[in-house]
């Protein structure tokens, strides 16, 4: 099958593609926990996008399912492999400041405007419509192809830890919900606690720290963090002015009833890259540990000082590690929280390459934290996901993607993880084109309807030949 036959047949359905996925934004499928029932999980708005799709499934003749209403798939073909596509229906809440109605789904420009118009129901209606012609063309396949529909991938990842107990795992495929040309690798993450040790706080010292915060989340490097200390007024604002002009930072110095309050304005970023903000609990605590403190709060912002400032790959906690797949072993300090009382506590986000030992490495962090009296409590961990480049996988999709656009694929790795990683062979495949903004989960969220309609006719040759 030529790669121009899908391109003609999309060209064909174009205005139903539009329409449908126009539809399917105009359901506003936010997870609304407060309204949650037996039969709507996440809330009404997630119960109806996947009820939309599920129903439209069945009226084109596909076989669906529902999954208590967490999940659900549209399947075809027949065969003992299932050929996954991994989608979801659950979008970010929309936030402010749009320009039009974030469920109107209205076009200018050559775009549709929506919340969810690129992640992830403008990609879900352009891997539906590649299936459906697919399915209409009638050429005979050998696997089943199966798209599976998320609708909690914003949050908790309910949907296919649901779906996953019961329905069986593809055996290879890919998640439309990220970039082209191809994401094959994605490293490990790790999110874990060190908390300190607490001994007794005398605030004996020179300054003494009532509370010091920062952070809301383990993957975002945090811009702000504030102090509440009590000390000399005089010295800590002169210190304090010399110290931002040398790390580049803002912040002030204020009297608050009787105490101290310092505050440092940092950048932030996402946390799988460290070195593009300027963490502004790090800075903080780098300032106040050089300060004569009592005992507990000289160990724990000496901690921060000595291990954490600029410090992003992890070399002084003996961490360090690269490969040529994934790059560098990454850690960002998204929490950083003290109080006389509880002592010091760090939330870490580390991201680590797929062939990191994570385990032997673990064990060895833990000692090492031991000696520095710390603990070290694993939040959450999530492994490295890796498929293979000479995999049929990679070098079909690779071949497919080449033939539609007249573009190179380069193989992509990255340090967030992606839905793809749900699936055992599976990678991210779109889609955001190289050189796109990226303005998912952002105000005034889209999709070029050209691209909408690239991508469906990339993935109907994708489907077609995967499934063959
Ligand atoms: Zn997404």
């Amino acid at each position: 099958m030529e790669h121009t036959y899908w391109k003609k047949l999309v060209e064909e359905k174009k205005d139903e593609v539009i329409g449908k996925t126009q539809e399917l934004l105009r359901i506003k499928s936010v997870l609304d926990e407060e309204n949650a029932t037996d039969e709507a999980p996440l809330g009404e708005g997630i119960k109806e996008a996947l009820d939309y799709m599920l129903n439209l499934g069945e009226s084109d003749g596909f076989v669906v399912k529902n999954v208590d209403s967490l999940a659900g798939h549209i399947e075809m073909g027949e065969g003992e492999e299932i050929v996954g596509i991994l989608c979801h229906l659950d979008v970010v809440p929309e936030g402010d400041g749009w320009s039009s109605d974030p469920f109107a789904a209205e076009i200018r420009d050559g775009k549709i405007f929506a919340r969810g118009a690129i992640d992830d129901k403008g990609p879900t209606m352009a891997a539906y419509y590649a299936m459906k012609l697919v399915k209409d063309s009638g050429i005979p396949l050998s696997k089943r192809v199966r798209m599976i529909l998320g609708t909690d991938e914003e949050s908790n990842w309910r949907c296919v830890d649901r779906y996953f107990q019961v329905e069986e795992l593809p055996a290879l495929g890919f998640a439309p919900d990220a970039d082209f040309p191809i994401i094959y690798a994605e490293k490990g993450i790790w999110d874990f606690y060190v908390q300190q040790n607490t001994s007794e706080a005398k605030l004996d010292g020179e300054v003494n720290v009532h509370h010091f915060e920062s952070g809301r989340r383990f993957n975002m490097v945090p811009d702000f963090a504030k102090a509440i200390v009590t000390g000399d007024l005089h010295t800590i604002e002169t210190k304090f002015h010399e110290f931002i002009q040398r790390q580049d930072v803002e912040g002030k110095v204020y009297q608050e009833d009787q105490q101290i309050v310092i505050e440092v304005k940092g950048v932030s970023a996402h946390g799988m890259e460290p070195k593009k903000g300027k963490n502004a609990g790090i800075y903080l605590g780098s300032f106040l540990s050089a300060f004569e403190l009592d005992h507990q709060a000289k160990e724990f912002f000496t901690f921060i000082n000595e291990y954490l400032l600029e410090e992003s790959r992890g070399k002084k906690l003996g961490m360090s590690y690269t490969d040529d797949i994934t790059g560098d072993l990454t850690i960002n300090a998204g929490t950083l929280h003290y109080s006389k009382e509880t002592g010091g506590k760090l939330g870490l986000n580390v991201r680590y390459p797929v062939t990191y030992q994570w385990n032997e490495n673990e064990e060895n962090l833990q000692k090492k934290l031991e000696e520095l009296k710390m603990n070290v409590s694993t939040v959450s961990h999530s492994k490295p996901h890796h498929v293979e480049k000479d995999s049929f996988l990679i070098k079909t999709l690779s071949k497919v993607y080449e033939e539609q656009t007249g573009e190179k694929t380069e193989l992509l790795s990255i340090g967030g993880g992606t839905y793809a990683r749900s699936l055992k062979a599976g990678v991210a495949f779109g889609p955001l084109f190289p050189g796109r903004e990226d303005i998912a989960h952002q105000k005034d969220e889209y999709i070029y309807i050209d691209d909408l309609l690239k991508s469906t006719a990339i993935y109907a040759q994708a489907i077609f030949e995967l499934a063959q």
